[in-house]
Parts: C-alpha cells; sequence; structure tokens
C-alpha cells in the first residue's frame, strides 16, 4: 500500500513537472542582426561595425548620422532578480532621444513564468522618445507635470518592482554612458569651444605652426599602398607631371586660423552662415590627384573625405561656400581648383580640441571590371591655447538602485521588522501566552491572516525555491550582496529566517511566515468548519511520503547547476507564484494546479507542506542542526497519551511522542494542549485529583514535566 502510494506520487510529480514545461516559455536570446537595428531605425541606410572604443553601431541614413545603438551589457553590469543581466538593444538619435529598445535576453522569472512578456515589452516601450537627459521616474500614481519636462513618469509593473527597475537604470545608464561619449549635449569630457583670440600669421607661419595642415602623399605611398604603379590607371586619374599629392586643411572656427586664411570680411560671413555646434574646415589639395571625387555637387558630403575622432567617423559636409563668392584667400596659398569648406556637427560627438584624423578613402577603376581602394589617414591636433574648455559639469553620484528601492518601501519594511519582533517575542512567551487559549488563537489567525496579505499578496514577500538558486550560482559565478538587496521585503525575511533556521529550526518560517503556508491553514480551517473527514494517512506511510519533498529538492537544485532557465520552469512545482505573487489570475494549467493542491488540503491538512514542498525540505535541511527542541514534552507524552500525536494536524509528533523537528511549523498547538488544563490529559488528571483534596506532593509526582530536550 505504501509503495503504491509512494510510486502514484512520484508519477503525479513527473507528469505535473511536464505539463508545467510545456506550459512556461524559454527566453531565447535574440540575435542582433541588421533587420533588428532596423526596426529601430526604418530610415538607416548603413549600419557601422561594432566601434572599438565606446562598444556602439553607429547607423546611418546615406552619409547622415542618425543615432547609435547598443547592447547594455555592453555598458552596464546590473544583475536583474534572477541574478543575471536584462541584456537590451537601445537605440539613440544624435540628439539623445530613445528611438527604441528590443530586448536581447533576460531571465526575469516574473516575465517569463509569471506575467508573461506583454508586460515587459510595454514597461521598455514607455521609453520611445524620451531624451537620455531626462530624469525617469518609475511610479504609475505619478502624472507628469508639463511645467517640468526634465522630469517624466513611467508606469511600473505590479509584481515586479525590482525588475522593472532594474529595467529602467539599465535603460537609463547605458545610454547615457553613450550620449557622454559620444553626444556633445552630454559631454563628461571638456568640450573645446576656440577663443575669441587673435594672432595676425602668413601662410607660412600657420603651416610652420600645425594651425594649417599639410599632408604630402608622393606617387610611391600611393602605388604602395595600391600595390600597383600608378601608370597602370587610366591616363587621366593621375598627372604624374606632379610627384606629390598635398591635401592642406585647415579648422576654420579659430580666429587666428579662420581669419588669417579667409580674410575678417569672410570669416564674418562664414559665422554668420555657421549653425550651433557646426565646426568649419577649409579643405584643398595640389598635386597628381584630388581629395575631391570626379562626380563631387557642391552641398553634399564629400565620400573621398571624412574625420574620424576616437574610432568614430564623422561625415564632412560642402557648405557650398563659395558659389556665389569668390575665394579671397591668404596670401602664400597655393592655387588649387578644389578649395572648399566643409562642416562637422559636434552634436554628434565632435571635440576640435582633440585629435582627429581626416581620412582618404580612395576607390578608383582601374578598368571596367577592376576598382582600387586605398584608405590613408592624417593626424590633426591644434593647441590647447586656442580653446576654452568647458568644465564637465560635476554631477551627484547616482544612489544605488537597491537604495531608492529600500527609501521607497522605508514604511513596509518597518512593519515587516515589527511583525518579526512580535513572532519571536510570541516564541520567547509561548507559554504564557498558550495558557490563554482564546488570546493565543486570535493572535494566531491575526498573524497569518497578515501574513497572507501583507506579506503574501501586498508586499509579494513570499520565499521560494527560486531565490536559492542565484545563492547556489553564486558558488560558481562569485557574491554579490547587492542583488539580494533589491527586494528589501525578502532580504529581511531571509535574513531573519536563516538565522532563526539555526536556532528554532524551519518551524517559524513554515508556521508563522510563509503565506502559502497560511493559506493552506485558512483551508485546514474550512474543512474543520465543513466537518470534512480527515484522510487518514498511516504513519509509516506518511513518515515515507516526507521524503518525496526531498527528492524534488535534490532534483531542482542539480538541475539549477545544469540550467538555471530549467530549474525555473521546474520551480513550478512550488504554486507560490500562482497563488501568491498573481493571486491565481494566470492561466489555467498553473491555476488549476495550485487549487489542487489547495483542495488537497481538505482532506489531508497542509498536503502540500507534508509531502510535496522542496522550499520547506531545503529549510529542514537547512535548520537541522539547530540550537534546541523549545517544543516542552511531558513524560506521558507518547505513551500514554497520545493526544498531540493526534491533534497535531501535519503529524509531526510521532506515536511515540516525539516531536520530528524537520517537519514540525512550530504552530504551537500542541503547546495550547500542554498547558490546558482541560485538555491535556495529565493535567486534566491532576486537576480532579487536586479537587479531589489530593496534597501538593502527589499532583507533582504525576505530573512530571519534562525539561526541554
Ligand atoms: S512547507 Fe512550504 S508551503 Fe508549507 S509552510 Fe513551509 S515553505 Fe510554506
Ligand atoms: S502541533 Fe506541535 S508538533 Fe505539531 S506542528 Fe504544531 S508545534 Fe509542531
Amino acid at each position: 500500500m505504501t509503495g503504491f502510494i509512494h510510486t502514484a506520487f512520484l508519477r503525479t510529480f513527473f507528469f505535473i513537472s511536464l505539463c508545467f514545461s510545456a506550459c512556461a516559455v524559454l527566453a531565447e536570446e535574440v540575435s542582433i542582426d541588421d533587420s533588428l537595428i532596423q526596426s529601430i531605425f526604418p530610415k538607416a541606410t548603413l549600419i557601422g561595425e561594432k566601434q572599438t572604443g565606446v562598444p556602439v553601431q553607429p547607423v546611418y541614413q546615406l552619409q547622415e548620422l542618425l543615432g547609435y545603438v547598443f547592447a547594455s551589457n555592453d555598458l552596464v553590469n546590473l544583475p536583474g532578480f534572477s541574478g543575471t543581466r536584462i541584456n537590451l538593444l537601445i537605440g539613440i538619435d544624435t540628439a539623445g532621444n530613445v528611438k527604441g529598445i528590443r530586448i536581447i535576453n533576460h531571465h526575469e522569472p516574473i516575465f517569463l513564468h509569471g506575467l508573461g512578456p506583454e508586460p515587459m515589452l510595454n514597461f521598455i516601450n514607455q521609453y520611445e522618445g524620451l531624451n537620455v537627459g531626462q530624469r525617469v521616474i518609475v511610479d504609475s500614481a505619478a502624472k507628469n507635470n508639463p511645467d517640468d519636462p526634465s522630469t517624466v513618469h513611467v508606469d511600473g509593473v505590479t509584481k515586479a518592482t525590482v525588475s522593472v527597475i532594474i529595467i529602467n537604470d539599465t535603460i537609463l545608464l547605458s545610454s547615457l554612458k553613450v550620449a557622454r561619449q559620444l553626444l556633445s549635449g552630454f559631454a563628461s569630457s571638456p568640450l573645446a569651444t576656440p577663443k575669441e583670440m587673435y594672432e595676425e600669421k602668413s601662410w607660412q607661419q600657420l603651416l610652420e605652426e600645425g594651425l594649417v595642415r599639410q599632408w604630402r602623399i608622393s606617387q610611391q605611398t600611393m602605388a604602395d599602398g595600391f600595390n600597383i604603379e600608378l601608370d597602370t590607371f587610366p591616363g587621366d586619374t593621375f598627372d604624374l607631371s606632379y610627384d606629390n599629392f598635398d591635401v592642406y586643411y585647415a579648422y576654420l572656427n579659430a580666429p587666428t586660423i579662420g581669419r588669417n586664411l579667409l580674410g575678417d570680411s569672410e570669416y564674418q560671413r562664414l559665422m554668420g552662415i555657421l549653425k550651433p555646434n557646426e565646426q568649419a574646415f577649409l579643405v584643398m589639395s595640389e598635386g597628381f590627384f584630388s581629395y575631391l571625387e570626379d562626380d563631387f555637387k557642391p552641398g553634399t558630403v564629400a565620400n573621398r573625405i571624412s574625420l574620424t575622432q576616437n574610432d568614430l567617423p564623422f561625415p564632412m559636409r560642402d557648405l557650398n561656400f563659395y558659389s556665389y563668392a569668390d575665394q579671397q584667400l591668404s596670401a602664400g596659398m597655393p592655387e588649387s581648383d578644389d578649395v572648399q569648406v566643409f562642416v562637422v556637427n559636434t552634436q554628434s560627438g565632435f571635440n576640435p580640441g582633440d585629435t582627429m584624423s581626416l581620412n582618404l578613402n580612395i576607390d578608383i577603376a582601374r578598368n571596367h571590371l577592376i576598382r582600387n581602394q586605398l584608405h590613408l589617414h592624417d593626424d590633426y591636433s591644434l593647441p590647447e591655447n586656442l580653446f576654452d574648455f568647458a568644465e564637465a559639469a560635476v554631477e551627484e553620484a547616482p544612489k544605488a538602485p537597491w537604495v531608492r528601492i529600500w527609501e521607497n518601501r522605508i514604511v513596509d519594511i518597518s512593519v515587516l521588522v515589527v511583525s518579526l519582533i512580535l513572532v519571536t517575542l510570541i516564541f520567547i512567551f509561548q507559554h504564557r501566552l498558550s495558557a490563554n487559549e482564546k488570546l493565543f488563537r486570535w493572535v494566531r489567525w491575526s498573524f497569518l491572516t497578515y501574513t497572507l496579505i501583507f506579506i503574501g499578496w501586498l508586499w509579494q514577500g513570499q520565499l521560494s525555491i527560486v531565490n536559492i538558486y542565484p545563492v547556489l550560482q553564486s558558488v560558481i559565478n562569485g557574491f554579490d550582496i547587492n542583488m539580494y538587496l533589491m527586494d528589501p521585503i525578502l532580504f529581511v525575511l531571509w535574513s531573519y529566517v536563516f538565522v532563526s533556521l539555526f536556532i528554532v529550526g524551519r518551524g517559524i518560517f513554515c508556521g508563522w511566515l510563509c503565506p502559502f503556508g497560511a493559506l493552506q491553514e485558512m483551508v485546514g480551517w474550512v474543512a474543520k468548519k465543513l466537518r470534512i473527514r480527515q484522510k487518514k494517512v498511516p504513519f509509516d506511510a506518511h513518515s515515507k511520503l516526507w521524503w518525496v519533498k526531498y527528492a524534488i529538492l535534490i532534483g531542482l537544485v542539480i538541475t539549477s547547476f545544469a540550467s538555471v532557465r530549467v530549474a525555473e520552469i521546474a520551480s513550478e512545482v512550488e504554486p507560490f507564484k500562482t497563488a501568491i505573487t498573481l493571486q491565481f489570475v494566470r492561466t489555467w494549467p498553473f491555476v488549476l494546479y495550485a487549487i489542487a493542491l489547495l483542495v488537497a488540503g481538505l482532506w489531508i491538512n497542509k498536503f502540500y507542506c507534508r509531502y510535496v514542498c522542496p522550499l520547506g525540505a531545503g529549510l529542514a535541511v537547512l535548520g537541522y542542526f539547530h540550537a534546541g527542541e523549545w517544543l516542552t514534552r511531558r513524560k506521558a507524552c507518547g505513551n500514554p497519551c497520545t493526544l498531540c500525536h493526534h491533534k497535531c494536524d501535519i503529524k509531526a509528533i510521532t506515536p511515540k511522542g516525539d516531536i520530528n523537528y524537520n517537519e514540525c511549523v512550530q504552530c504551537l498547538e500542541c503547546i495550547v494542549y500542554y498547558n490546558n488544563d482541560d485538555l491535556c490529559p495529565p493535567l486534566k488528571k491532576a486537576k480532579r485529583q487536586e479537587k479531589a483534596g489530593r496534597n501538593e506532593k502527589q499532583r507533582k509526582g504525576d505530573v512530571e514535566i519534562y525539561t526541554p530536550v
């Protein structure tokens, strides 16, 4: 009979596990390809390679930089509720506006197996259009104030507070990191602006001081670069009567350079044309080649030249400065047909005070089948005394996410701490309290109601086997306390339970602080009120079935080392997420399972706690070496009296009267009997004897009290 129950139970468990595996969704990693990036920047015509300096991919529409995309894991390290990072692909434009966010992968259990992916997507979509410089507050209750556009409120997700705070920080911190390094308005390093300083200098002086750069490329350099002699190209490609090809270029915004090169009036005209953030460069060349392609159209981006700075490319757009005006250039300048003024936009992160490189990208046809490419570059840096450097704004270091979470939940945390002090006092004064049966029952049911409603349903403080996986993983990956601090209710509860395990065993949690345990106890109460006859599981079978929960626990722990994702799914054997976290608002297989366990509790009190709960099993293992056995017993317990054995609803008292502390949930019911001379047979007998006038000595002899073992 026992063997049959055992086998049937295990089969049922594995069948249920299979059902859950089928119902649950594994989070697959999304690969970052051009189509995904294009879904963020639909106008993109060119998506650059990931940069080596700042790990972003620039996105262009033709030659215009639209923005950057980046994976948050390359920039920030914020573990989510599951202990692993939430990796997002984020796109921001050159003004720091979020263009779109896509989920690459995550392990947040609440979005994988609880609420589903939709609330997460809805939350993330709220960031589209927000500017990285805005202060974002996750707060469903607050409304945006039109007078304060610098602060925006986004709706949180009920039951996923920690996950959404981590997502928020992941988006903002990674975007801000990119913006500060690449976008001028967010630059954290000093941004250079040219001083209103002018010194008259000749062309020769400008050249000698490096204010105008002469980049000389010989025929040999070019031929070496192509790895082919220049005369093998069509005759009009190079004018080989020149030995060299000289490119001259200069930064015009600095008056000492711009005024000396262009003349005062032309410099003023240029400054009048330039838009804020635009930096102008004069470029010209002479010799056997030209930096301008044959089909170059004035007013467009030059294909053969571009600037780079810190590994980032900056297209140079022709200003068409000389379309209606004659050139009045500095005396002594070489004569050239291709003098042009180009602009670069600092909004895209360009800083004229930093070293930059001019790139020459040559792509020419040798014949109608073969093209040859060559990329050359030349560095240009200007003296610091030409610029004013803006001081980087000193910003207050942002508070760690967990600090903000604790501040927001200070009231909940305080109430929880007070309730933990209360339950400690109940244990310390258990005999005094249980002596008054009515008061004890009132205190106990009030506490269980508080546990279910506040700790469970309102604060989402149901401890779970899932909380243990990150601890197990930390054996391999290292311990990070920040991860555990993210949920203050769980942190405080786990801290208290962990300490109490080594003092009184698992019972203080299972009997008083477990919301699902409280719910089961309420179901047991309903069963008594409905006079449902309890199924009598023979003690022998009962004590064998205890081991099922340990088998489940071992299975889950082994699985968690093999695959946390699979272990998370297998953890659905716990009905906590359905009954407590999601309050039964879930797909039907999960709801059916949780209800089935509760219904089973109508006939077998706390059926789930007794035989299934891997968390209870884990706590029993940890609490095995608890400091003492606090539930007092008498000599008569077990022989001849077996009342407590029958009255213990979960049958943690053996027929011999011993308490199995691995099973006991410390409900203190047996202590109520122990202290009640109307219920406890030895006390009843003593009371009768006392009434009959027996002396005090005889009473003590009959009612010898065991000291705690
Ligand atoms: S055995 Fe499990 S469900 Fe029962 S009270 Fe303990 S932790 Fe909660
Ligand atoms: S009745 Fe006693 S032995 Fe049974 S669970 Fe409650 S405290 Fe433990």
